[in-house]
């Protein structure tokens, strides 16, 4: 099967040789793509052009129900979505639920959030102000969309919800997207947005995919476009340090790797449920998606005296889990996305070793299958001795199930140890006690986009460590990219320029009257 990129309204493959997508149970191929030598320059102007005056004329409201359009289609092919997720991705059925599920219910609650917006086509933040002794001369801030194309840069482990959700935040802001996978996985967003432009929900120049290639894509941006970018802080270093990206200043988010933590209160004791529910949700990290996610907790940070304690738990839960062909319904955990991700897995836990001793390792592994059959790599818990002087193992991120075990004696050494991964997507602590909860929020926020606190109270209500909710933004300072993604509408932020209109004060009244306001 010969993958194809949707641009100027038609499916065009490149020329020149072809990638091979695998299947990493057991590196067999299962498609090509070549992405080279398209003309990309017309594509985004296409998309400016054609898609951008298009959405921008409908209003809001109208392109919630793109949204919802687009839904519904994707909802009626999951199960061949899921099959792929499986074949491409090495996904466990819950691995792909998580990818395309998360990308479907992100564009319905896209929807559902436009749907109580109106036709309206710009936002505006009132009220008018008056800037001079005139009182008839007034300023107001109104937010239009950009009249560019959006390049989302895809990472190659959420082929479906990391496309869905920056589309769904960008064409209900009315920008035409610009999709680039992965190319490791297209295959999965490929099939999608081959279903949604053959329902023909949306205006031409919409949404436009390329597959494979892309490296001169930089080369054809203007100030008027903005790129969202998800992948490794190389890349993302790479890309925004092109020339055309600085000289035309473009907006340029990045969502990167992090070294996410998950701390145990100082007051929790093995007996205490807050206990086996830390636990529980780092095996979770560790083994959905095969720990091949940003969020994914990759430092565990406990006191000293509970250290035994952790490993000891995390031990016996890892040894219970199954991992293997992800189509067994008794596989936990499948394998990595391919060799390539296998092998950079391997160099990276090397790396950790020099800071640190492996103390769950690959004998402790439950593996169903010869893992020599493809991409799979064991479940790794390293232990460090001296973590508040170690640096590696806050710089690292082994892109699978591996994390390391930190002790801290104090509570601020907790936290300190928390904010050494110099800015992460996610933290999640653990604690029975309100008053370490409540420093915790405050101290972790200033390195954290994202902080959830569990006490038993919630422990089998929260929406977990890892999981990206729309309402909340997705995004983190420093190492993890700077980027805010979705955040319910202060995502549409992103996508819209504001700026100071001074004028008449029934001209400004006129202005904030027919635009939307978010406060
Ligand atoms: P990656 O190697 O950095 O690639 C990311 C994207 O950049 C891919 O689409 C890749 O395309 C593209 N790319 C690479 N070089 C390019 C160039 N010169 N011009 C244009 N595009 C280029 O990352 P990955 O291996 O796919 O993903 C894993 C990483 O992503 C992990 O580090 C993970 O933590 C991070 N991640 C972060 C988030 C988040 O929300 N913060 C979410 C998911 C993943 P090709 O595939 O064609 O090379």
């Amino acid at each position: 099967m010969q993958i194809k990129s949707y641009l100027c309204g038609q499916w065009l493959t490149g020329t020149g040789p072809e990638t091979e997508l695998t299947n990493p149970v057991n590196n067999q191929p299962i498609a090509t793509v070549c992405g080279q030598g398209l003309d990309l320059k017309s594509a985004l102007d296409f998309s400016r052009k054609t898609g951008g005056p298009a959405l921008r004329a409908l209003g809001y409201g109208k392109r919630a129900q793109l949204l919802r359009q687009i839904a519904d289609i994707l909802v009626e092919n999951r199960d061949r979505y899921n099959q792929i997720a499986q074949e491409n991705s090495g996904n466990t059925v819950g691995d792909a639920g998580f990818d395309v599920d998360g990308g479907i219910g992100t564009l319905k609650y896209y929807a559902s959030l436009g749907k109580k917006l109106g036709e309206q086509t710009y936002l505006v933040e009132g009220p008018a102000e008056q800037l001079t002794r005139d009182e008839n001369f007034k300023a107001l801030h109104i937010l239009t969309p950009l009249k560019g194309v959006a390049v989302h840069i895809n990472a190659f482990n959420f082929p479906s919800w990391g496309m869905w959700e920056k589309v769904a935040v960008a064409l209900l802001a009315g920008v035409p997207c610009f999709v680039k996978p992965a190319t490791a996985t297209c295959l999965l967003s490929y099939e999608m947005v081959k279903d949604v432009v053959e329902a023909d929900i949306l205006p031409a120049g919409a949404l436009s995919l390329l597959c494979g290639g892309g490296r001169d894509l930089m080369d054809h941006l203007g100030s008027d476009d903005l790129v969202a970018f998800t992948g490794s802080a190389d890349t993302a270093n790479m890309l925004r340090q092109h020339k055309n990206v600085i000289a035309s200043n473009l907006r340029f988010a990045v969502e990167a790797d992090s070294l996410n933590a998950c701390i145990l209160g100082p007051d929790v004791t093995p007996k205490d449920a807050e206990f086996e529910f830390f636990i529980k949700e780092i095996v979770r990290e560790l083994t959905v998606k095969a720990g091949q996610k940003c969020t994914a907790i990759r430092r565990i940070i406990v006191p000293k005296t509970r250290e035994q304690d952790v490993i000891s738990a995390l031990k016996d839960r890892l040894a219970k889990t199954t991992i293997g062909d992800p189509r067994d319904e008794n596989v936990r955990m499948g394998p990595l996305v391919n060799a390539a991700q296998l092998k950079a897995a391997e160099e990276g836990l090397k790396v950790l070793q020099t800071e640190a001793e492996v103390v769950v390792g690959e004998d402790n592994a439950n593996f169903s299958v010869d893992p020599a059959q493809g991409a799979f790599f064991a479940p790794r818990i390293l232990r460090c001795e001296n973590p508040l002087h170690a640096q590696k193992v806050h710089e690292v991120e082994v892109f699978g199930p591996v994390a390391t075990v930190m002790g801290y004696e104090t509570a601020d050494d907790a936290l300190t140890l928390g904010a050494m991964g110099g800015g992460s997507l996610a933290c999640s602590v653990f604690t029975r006690d309100d008053a370490f909860a409540h420093q915790a929020a405050l101290d972790l926020s200033a390195s954290h986009g994202r902080v959830l606190i569990v006490n038993e109270l919630i422990a089998k209500g929260h929406s977990g460590h890892g999981v990206v909710m729309p309402q909340c933004i997705h995004g983190g300072p420093g190492r993890a990219g700077g980027g805010e993604e979705m955040g319910g509408l202060r995502g549409l932020y992103f996508y819209h320029r504001r700026s100071a209109i001074q004028t008449t004060t029934d001209r400004a009244q006129m202005l904030l009257d027919q635009g939307l306001s978010l406060a």
